[in-house]
């Protein structure tokens, strides 16, 4: 039987008991015949407070230290693992992502994966033992500094290990059951699917929902490595995505609607008064492209006749809010705005759907039952298979309830059961 990747998150193996669970699941998959190498998450909450440390020694931390930092997290949780597993009766070894020859551009805390070189992990397999890799980490390939991939990155490590040993299948072990069609934490009657294509799941990603990063998704997809979400707390059949449903599960015709997602993470900057005319809006996304800063939505206003002036609004990670706005105040006077404005409030819902490319009438549902809601909409964005909005903070957990309930995704039962995770 082939090789298989296990990736456990920080909910999974959050106490003794919880690395005590995941071992004996881990030892299950390996008498079963499989090779098995495990990429894990730091326990619980242990990223969360180790960031929280830094900030209280110092407001800005040096990239690398807070690489070399958060990396601690995950050597933890490895080493305990593996002890676990070989309390068990069964051989493992640990390794750092550095070790595991995860090899990185040099971008402190968001490092990506410019090659993976597994050879030790081989050599492990192929003496018997089931290896551990820590998660969300690697070295850089220049300067040979500590790395992380970015939260959540874990996801990405696993992937990216599957993809390099030639892997069967990636199993991420998450604290739900699979991909839902919308938060079970928000939705009570979302309802697991037992399968999603790439291409939705890719949607969905980049638009709020956490159960996987988009980075890794995208990833799975270009080395076309299926993914089985599952949860660690239950034996349940999880949700795959990949290319295509698996042999015998093919629905007549595919879902209009895949799910609904929101992301409350973003903030909205509106550059106020920007000259109507070309390169104005070129040397406003250069100034905050050379920050290192995404952006996600962009809308620009018609500009007032009188003034020749224009708005132009763009969200962006919260995280990001404040280095966007020092770097903007930097280049008022070559760009020549009047103003900006900041506004943290705001959250995104979000329709994916292939469907929707072939079925007129989404769009107008949609935005019924926002209205229907009393939900104001403040931004609108489209792809070929999503409709986007950004709304008030507080009107999100209405609108997505309201969304998933106008396109029939409600289950009649409440079958969403959130195992783990302080959702912190
Ligand atoms: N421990 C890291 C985080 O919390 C990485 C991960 O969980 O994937 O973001
Ligand atoms: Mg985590």
């Amino acid at each position: 039987m082939g090789l298989v990747v296990q990736k456990y998150g920080g909910s999974s193996v959050a106490d003794a008991e919880g690395i005590k669970r995941v071992a004996r699941r881990i030892v299950d998959t390996k008498k079963a015949g499989h090779r098995v190498v495990v990429v894990v998450s730091a326990m619980g909450d242990t990223t969360d407070e180790l960031i929280d440390l830094a900030e209280q020694v110092s407001p800005i931390p040096s990239g690398r230290e807070f690489d070399m930092l958060l990396t601690a997290g995950e050597r933890i949780s490895m080493a305990l693992l593996a002890m676990a597993i070989k309390n068990l009766g069964h051989e493992a070894q640990s390794f750092t992502g550095s070790q595991a020859g995860v090899i990185t551009d040099s971008v402190h805390n968001k490092a990506r994966i410019i090659d993976v070189t597994p050879g030790r992990i081989r050599t492990a397999l192929d003496e018997g033992n089931i290896a551990i890799v820590a998660g969300f980490q690697g070295v850089s390939q220049d300067k040979k500094d500590i790395t992380t991939l970015g939260r959540g990155g874990s996801d990405t490590t696993a992937v990216a290990l599957a993809a390099a040993l030639d892997a069967e299948v990636c199993e991420i072990y998450t604290d739900v059951d699979g991909v839902f069609t919308a938060d079970p934490r928000v939705v009570k009657k979302a309802r697991k699917m037992d399968w999603i294509a790439f291409e939705d799941m890719l949607e969905l990603a980049s638009s709020g929902s956490k159960v996987l990063l988009h980075r890794c998704v995208e990833y799975a997809r270009r080395y076309n490595i299926p993914i089985h979400v599952r949860s660690s707390f239950s034996g349940l059949p999880g949700t795959w995505v990949s290319n295509e449903p698996p042999e015998g599960d093919r629905p007549m015709e595919q879902a209009i609607i895949s799910g609904v997602s929101h992301d409350t993470s973003e903030a909205k900057i509106t550059v106020v008064g920007v000259p109507d005319k070309p390169g104005e809006a070129a040397t406003i996304f250069r100034t905050i492209a050379d920050a290192e800063i995404n952006i996600d939505m962009v809308v620009q206003n018609v500009s007032a006749a009188a003034t020749a002036l224009t708005d132009i609004s763009f969200t962006l990670p919260k995280s990001e809010g404040h280095k966007a706005m020092e770097a903007l105040t930097k280049a008022q006077p070559v760009i020549g705005f009047d103003s900006l404005r900041y506004d943290d409030q705001i959250g995104k819902i979000s329709l994916v759907g292939a469907g929707m490319k072939t079925n007129p009438g989404v769009t107008a549902t949609f935005f019924e039952a926002l209205s229907n809601a009393g939900v104001n909409i403040e931004l609108i964005s489209t792809s070929e298979i999503r409709i986007s909005v950004v709304t008030r903070i507080d009107d999100v957990k209405p609108a997505v309830q309201a969304v998933h309930s106008a396109f029939g995704l409600d289950s009649d039962t409440d079958e969403a059961v959130v195992y783990g995770g302080t959702g912190r």
